[in-house]
């Protein structure tokens, strides 16, 4: 039986993650910052919280980082945990950098120190592409961060892939464009969307409140995105992946989806307010996941309305 290791697995991709590996046969061990304190109601909602081994890890500790995986031995690693919000990034830039690009070095070195042989898959961001001017970025596009979390998800890149090389470790970045579901938190946008539409479809006479609609991005599905994940690490070489659907939106026309699938018209529910402006943001993130789709295999298969429309009915 083969042991994952998922750091950070009480967030929205360690549930799914955790549920589709103990699908497949995996021993799923998960850690939290501390474990005795969490209830992890998103592996309860997907109905796997009884199945999974937890322990309680802080990644910007090495000593943690080192004990950890001397207990569990595992095959593969899966890196998710960090301060995971880009607007939070701004206030918390250090925590931001420290739970990120701290984090990730001390699993490098752990793995190095130890010569424990395990697969490192760690979550990259297209955060890190900045502003392309609309054209597609692919896994060799020059990185130009716009936020302290995609510069820290930038420094956590280059670590991974400088130790892959100098010491030869299987360690591989997925740089996941946005992906959604029903667990994401209410800070995300697309959440606080899909939940308000909801609110004042069922009587709620409030006002949705947002930044700049005009921002586009490429969202998807967050259940299967997890997939391309274990695909990374069962290649021969360790290698980056970028993963995301191919298709870009506006968020205005993933606001008008949200209201449309509640039988309303967003004009009538939105206000715009400029404090949710952030200092600096990426205006168009659009992706070309063609290696992906050649290399792993791996091809999304829910697009933005389709992924309006599954968060609104599970809401
Ligand atoms: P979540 O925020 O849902 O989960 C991240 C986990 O990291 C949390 O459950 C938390 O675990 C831990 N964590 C949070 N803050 C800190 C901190 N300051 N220091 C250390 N640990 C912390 O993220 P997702 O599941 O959505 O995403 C998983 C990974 O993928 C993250 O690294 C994210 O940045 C990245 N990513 C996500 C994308 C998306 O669209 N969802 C897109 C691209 C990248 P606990 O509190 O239990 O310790």
């Amino acid at each position: 039986m083969k042991k994952a290791l998922i750091c950070g697995i009480s967030g929205q991709d360690g549930a799914y993650l955790a549920k589709m590996l103990i699908e497949k046969g995996y021993q799923v061990f998960g850690t939290a910052r501390d474990a005795q304190m969490s209830n992890f109601p998103n592996l309860a909602t997907v109905g796997v919280k009884d199945k999974v081994t937890y322990s309680s890890m802080a990644l910007s500790d090495f000593r943690s980082v080192i004990q950890t995986l001397v207990k569990v031995q595992p095959d593969e690693i899966y890196n998710l945990a960090g301060q995971s919000s880009v607007g939070l990034s701004f206030d918390q830039p250090v925590e931001t950098l420290e739970s990120i690009s701290v984090g990730v070095l001390n699993l490098l070195e752990a793995l190095r120190f130890t010569g424990i042989k395990a697969r490192l898959y760690n979550a990259g961001s297209s955060e890190c592409f900045g502003n392309t001017d609309g054209v597609p970025a692919t896994e060799t596009t020059l990185f130009q961060p716009r936020s302290p979390y995609a510069v820290a998800k930038s420094a956590a890149f280059w670590e991974v892939a400088n130790y892959r090389e100098a010491y030869n470790l299987y360690a591989c970045t997925g740089i996941l464009f946005n992906h959604e579901s029903p667990l994401r938190p209410e800070r995300f946008v697309t959440r606080k969307i899909v939940s308000a539409a909801a609110r004042i479809a069922g009587g709620s006479n409030e006002k949705l409140l947002l930044g700049n609609i005009s921002i586009a991005r490429d969202w998807g599905w967050a259940p299967e995105y997890v997939d391309a994940m274990w695909r990374i690490l069962q290649q021969e070489t360790p290698e980056d992946y970028l993963v995301a659907t191919g298709e870009t939106h506006t968020l205005e026309e993933f606001v008008a989806e949200a209201f449309n699938c509640v039988g309303l018209d967003w004009h009538d529910h939105v206000v715009a307010d400029p404090s949710l402006l952030r200092p600096s943001e990426i205006m168009i993130s659009r992706a070309n996941p063609e290696k992906t789709l050649q290399k792993l295999g791996w091809k999304a298969h829910y697009k933005m309305k389709d992924v309006v429309r599954m968060m609104s009915d599970r809401n």
